[in-house]
């Protein structure tokens, strides 16, 4: 069942995505070698509650934590530990705030200090291919051409998609209908129509697209152990663009 929100319910929604843009800023201002990433969790939590935000992810099928904390060659849903972040890794920070009923969902991928330009490459294509996915994000268009522009553009760059994770609708719940693979085929799947509200969360792999499931039973990370970028806005399709309701403004400023 996929809800179509109205002007109202999307503004609301904007301001639980700018809290979460306003999270991943705070956290990104204290990501620096030595620094635990328990304590981005910590911080994260407290700032969302200090905004009268609840965040999603704690307790959410039983994790632990308020934000996700995935390093290097781990996907996403990283469990924040005692883990001390090191000159050159990548961190994403997933994170997910509920304010007045709605949700806002957004997800970034930190650099540690210097990282290798390879690795940054991996990160500018992935962030590259949120946007080039949300071009595509139109009324009349359909899922399969979100998926399928994302997915030609990391891979036409000689990076994998991962397949088992997926993009999907949100709104008063943080997973709605439908989903959103970052693959497939363009004129395929569901019509985008006014008023859907979809998070488009590209998984990006240096090398092969096979993932694996920690003994932790959370977190994901890549086969070949090769590092894996992500980033995520929540957007609702309009008139003639996508509005994307989430930002990164925040962070780069
Ligand atoms: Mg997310
Ligand atoms: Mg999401």
């Amino acid at each position: 069942m996929i809800y179509l929100k109205t002007d109202d319910e999307i503004e609301l929604m904007r301001i639980a995505n700018r809290i979460v843009g306003k999270t991943l800023a705070e956290i990104g201002k204290v990501i620096a070698p030595g620094v635990q990433t328990i304590s981005l969790d910590k911080l994260a939590d407290t700032f969302i509650r200090d905004h009268r935000g609840i965040p999603l992810f704690r307790g959410y099928k039983g994790f632990p934590a308020s934000i996700c904390v995935s390093i290097n060659e781990n996907v996403v849903h990283g469990i924040p530990s005692e883990y001390y972040l090191k000159e050159g890794d990548i961190v994403s920070v997933d994170c997910g705030v509920k304010i007045n009923g709605y949700c806002g969902d957004s997800a970034y991928t930190f650099c540690v200090g210097e990282v290798a330009p390879k690795i940054k490459q991996l990160l500018r294509t992935t962030k590259e291919a949120l946007y080039e996915g949300i071009s595509y994000a139109v009324e009349g268009k359909r899922i399969g051409d979100v998926s399928h522009a994302i997915q030609v553009y990391c891979e036409k760059r000689g990076y994998s998609v991962v397949r088992e994770l997926v993009g999907h609708g949100i709104g008063r719940e943080m997973h709605e209908d439908p989903d959103v693979p970052n693959y497939g085929k363009s004129g395929y799947g569901i019509l985008l129509k006014k008023g859907m509200c979809i998070a488009i969360e590209p998984m990006i792999n240096m090398g092969s697209k096979n993932i694996t499931f920690e003994k932790d039973g959370w977190t994901v990370r890549t086969m070949d152990r090769k590092p894996s970028a992500h980033f995520e806005h929540t957007i609702a399709i309009r008139n003639g663009k996508a509005d994307i309701l989430s930002t990164f403004d925040y962070i780069e400023a």
